[in-house]
């Protein structure tokens, strides 16, 4: 007869962390968006051998105090929200407050932080979930998280890693995708020792757009900027001439979080009915606003699916959007001469 009984609790914290932390990019994507979360308006993130080596997120925010430090490695531990209320409309890219437990579950992790009321910065280490130490160290305000041999402990997760030029290039997708999205914060990527983009923070999406997406698509694009009531997007889509063979350039956000959902894919793709080649798909980098209790972005542990409490009215608001701004007269007719 089988045997029920409750997992002891180092093998559970492994198969909560593996929810959230599937490969290095999954690892980046939850370092980013606390920094973002803290007010960062700078973010350098470095990865070495795909981030399989290592991964370190530096950024300027507020820092967390000595203090916080060990709770913020606590699974369920979070400043973000307080009670079940809180959950109806989250304004923070985190919430769940799991990232930091689960990536020291399965890594060693290095954190240095300091506040603005701060003397010294503090350095703290931990290894699968263990205190380490704690020291004293310097540093300016902001934090800076080192994250080394990911998967050490969990061999089965490590084989099914690819190599580690793909992983890297899944790191790269996603520092891309939250520098598109946050144009106001400075975003440097360096691979093995060489930086890939570097956006400037000027608060210009086109400039983000520039520094991160090729020439040749950021010429192409037609400025959306649509309302709606208490509903807005903004951002940009390929002219319908400059339509291409794949759907890997289109980029949605809803206040400011990377989403894949299919009705805005679908709004998006329906807008163009009759203007663009068949078997030809625009790009975008647009962004939804909407009131936070009209969204649920408690979806699942990696928080890019998301649900809308009205699907019909955030479709019909994405087409019109998108339809009003490539039939207007000045879209390009002639594919541009770009010599
Ligand atoms: P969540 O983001 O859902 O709150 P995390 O595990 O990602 O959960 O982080 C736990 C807490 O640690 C955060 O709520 C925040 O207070 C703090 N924290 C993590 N990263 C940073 C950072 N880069 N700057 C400031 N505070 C941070
Ligand atoms: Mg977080």
């Amino acid at each position: 007869m089988a045997v029920i009984h409750v997992l002891d609790k180092h093998t559970a914290e492994l198969i909560a962390a593996g929810e959230v932390v599937e490969r290095p990019a999954s690892v980046v994507k939850e370092l980013i968006e606390n920094s973002i979360d803290a007010g960062s308006t700078a973010v350098t993130v470095a990865i070495v051998r795909g981030g399989v080596g290592s991964i370190e997120v530096s950024d300027n925010g507020s820092g967390i105090e000595a203090e916080y430090i060990s709770t913020a490695f606590v699974r369920h531990a979070t400043s973000k929200i307080a009670r079940e209320e809180d959950l109806a409309a989250i304004g923070t890219l985190g919430f769940r407050g799991e990232a930091l437990a689960s990536i020291a579950a399965v890594a060693k992790v290095d954190l240095l932080t300091r506040t603005e009321a701060d003397e010294y910065a503090c350095l703290y280490r931990q290894a699968g979930g263990e205190e380490l130490s704690a020291e004293a160290a310097a540093r300016p305000v902001g934090t800076t998280i080192t994250v080394r041999d990911l998967f050490y402990n969990v061999p089965a997760r490590m084989k099914f890693l690819k190599k580690d030029t793909s992983e890297g290039n899944y790191v790269s997708d996603v520092v891309l995708r939250q520098a598109l999205a946050h144009p106001e914060i400075s975003f440097r990527f360096v691979r093995d020792g060489r930086e890939q983009f570097h956006t400037p923070g000027d608060g210009d999406a086109m400039s983000a757009i520039y520094a991160v997406l090729s020439r040749e698509f950021a010429k192409n694009l037609m400025q959306v900027s649509y309302r709606q009531g208490v509903l807005g997007v903004e951002g940009y889509v390929t002219a319908p001439i400059a339509c291409r063979g794949s759907r890997s350039m289109q980029f949605f956000y809803i206040n400011g979080r990377q989403v894949e959902d299919r009705t805005l894919m679908a709004a998006l793709e329906t807008a163009y009915k009759g203007m663009a080649m068949q078997g030809r798909f625009p790009g975008c980098v647009l962004n939804v606003t909407m009131p936070l209790e009209r969204v649920d972005v408690n979806v699942h542990p990696a928080k890019t699916e998301v649900r809308f409490a009205n699907t019909g009215e955030i479709f019909d608001l994405m087409y019109k959007a998108v339809k009003s701004t490539v039939s207007r007269p000045d879209a390009p007719q002639k594919r541009l001469d770009l010599s």
